[in-house]
């Protein structure tokens, strides 16, 4: 006579020594989410790393010098000129790792300015605000740098 037990799970009937599927199933994806879960911290490791090293140091700081240490959103969206604080990618690391240096894809921002673009970025379409970033870049670049610092 096969004897029977209940899965703890889902109270089913199933044969002793087995393993319930609805188990095996729970198993899998308890598993998946560890590994998840490694990933997103061996990513945010790998981040910050970047974030502390000399090459970024250097790539936004000359970033910073050339748009002359100011906010360049907010002075093309009202005007404004305020300081810049920080660098940001305009395709974040996390998406394109490969442009982490690229001085194209950087913009340099107030904290201010920094925390309202990832706020939209988040409420609006992303590549639309992407864009806007890149337009000002240009917009920025025509005004006052086209004519470069070494021309004058
Ligand atoms: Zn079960
Ligand atoms: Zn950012």
């Amino acid at each position: 006579m096969p004897i029977y037990k209940r899965c703890p799970r889902c109270h089913k009937r199933i044969l002793e020594g087995t393993t319930c599927p609805c188990l095996v199933q729970y198993r899998k994806a308890q598993k998946k989410e560890r590994n998840k879960d490694y990933d997103r911290y061996r990513r945010n490791k790998k981040n910050a790393e970047f974030y502390h090293s000399r090459a970024w140091q250097m790539t936004s700081d000359t970033v910073r010098a050339k748009y002359m240490y100011i906010d360049v959103y907010a002075f093309c969206k009202t005007g404004h000129v305020i300081p810049s604080d920080m660098v940001h990618h305009i395709v974040p690391i996390s998406q394109d790792w490969n442009k982490r240096l690229d001085v194209s894809d950087l913009i340099p921002l107030s904290n201010k300015s920094h925390a309202e673009i990832h706020a939209r970025m988040k409420k609006e379409d992303e590549n639309l605000v992407k864009r806007e970033l890149r337009v000002y870049l240009k917009e920025f670049e025509k005004k006052w740098i086209a004519n470069g610092v070494g021309d004058m």
